[in-house]
């Protein structure tokens, strides 16, 4: 499994969605508990760092520019 290393202000998409219907949360505050903020309504609150790695679908703000670098890993793999 991938380790990802999350940074403060990271967008991330999760798996359950808040009661408000934002699937977004910001990163605001990081540790064994992360502290999120909704992207939809701004209710901040405290997840358990290994649930939240569990329900997190994808890192918004960074899912670009990951793929971008795969596609170039990829490429330099079979020139080689
Ligand atoms: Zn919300």
């Amino acid at each position: 499994m991938k380790f990802i290393q999350y940074k403060i202000g990271d967008i991330v998409q999760m798996k359950k969605k808040h009661p408000c219907g934002s699937q977004e949360w910001e990163v605001m505050q990081l540790g064994a508990d992360m502290r999120v903020k909704c992207c939809g309504c701004g209710r901040m609150v405290l997840i358990a760092r290994p649930k939240f790695i569990k329900g997190t679908k994808k890192i918004l703000n960074r899912d670009m520019n990951e793929k971008l670098e795969l596609e170039k890993r990829s490429e330099e793999s079979t020139m080689g």
